[in-house]
């Protein structure tokens, strides 16, 4: 059973909902179209790496990309909630990294299949310990910031996603039920770029926390 921390408790994890192109300027980079609709993803929850750990880098990729992204822990079922009840149901935020590997994943795109190849595998999700959502004043005004072997790469703020967290939350739980102990990744704001082997990656998120974690 893999679990996360919030406020020094352990909890166990379901699934991890994942959003991307949820910044414009990240939308731009990539080259990619503004969805109508949230573009919805998932990864196990063995994907998962806690601060301190160490990323593998599947021999099949040779461009793994660092994400960062706030995480919402989901503290009680979500059904079809409405986006002014959806905070209701987040128990703690986190400092993630989204880590992706672009060519596979650019690969999968052209071919129209999906991306968990790219997005799921073992360590693709470093997660930092959880803070009681009480303890965030708002989640729409964070600074998130990663810097990879003391050099800024991505440093933006949650007041630029395109979708709120309320609002995505809203929005998964329409497709399927969040359960307590489901994690919803909110997407990635500019500066997306490779890891390598012996990288240090510092994640921080002002408020919510920070991760680090090396490449092997
Ligand atoms: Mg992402």
């Amino acid at each position: 059973m893999h679990t996360v921390e919030l406020d020094g408790r352990k909890i166990p994890v379901g699934k991890i909902v994942c959003i991307g192109r949820n910044y414009a300027e990240h939308i731009k980079e990539l080259g990619n179209k503004t969805p109508d609709k949230p573009v919805i993803f998932m990864k196990p929850a063995t994907a998962i790496l806690a601060s301190g750990g160490k990323i593998i880098i599947p021999a099949y990729s040779d461009d793994c990309h660092h994400e960062i992204e706030l995480a919402a822990l989901i503290g009680k079922k979500a059904k079809a909630v409405s986006v002014e009840q959806a905070l209701d149901h987040v128990a703690g935020y986190a400092v993630a990294l989204d880590l992706t590997l672009r060519d596979v994943q650019s690969a999968q795109k052209e071919k129209g299949l999906p991306w968990e190849i790219a997005k799921a595998f073992d360590t693709s999700c470093p997660l930092s310990a959880f803070v009681p959502a009480a303890r965030i004043s708002d989640p729409q005004s964070l600074q998130l910031r990663l810097v990879v072997n003391g050099e800024v790469r991505q440093d933006g703020n949650t007041c630029d996603m395109m979708r709120t967290t309320a609002q995505l939350i809203a929005a998964v739980s329409a497709y399927f039920t969040l359960e307590e102990g489901d994690i919803v990744l909110t997407g990635t704001p500019a500066g997306v770029g490779r890891i390598r082997s012996g990288d240090c990656l510092e994640a921080t998120i002002e408020q919510v926390g920070s991760l680090t974690v090396t490449v092997v």
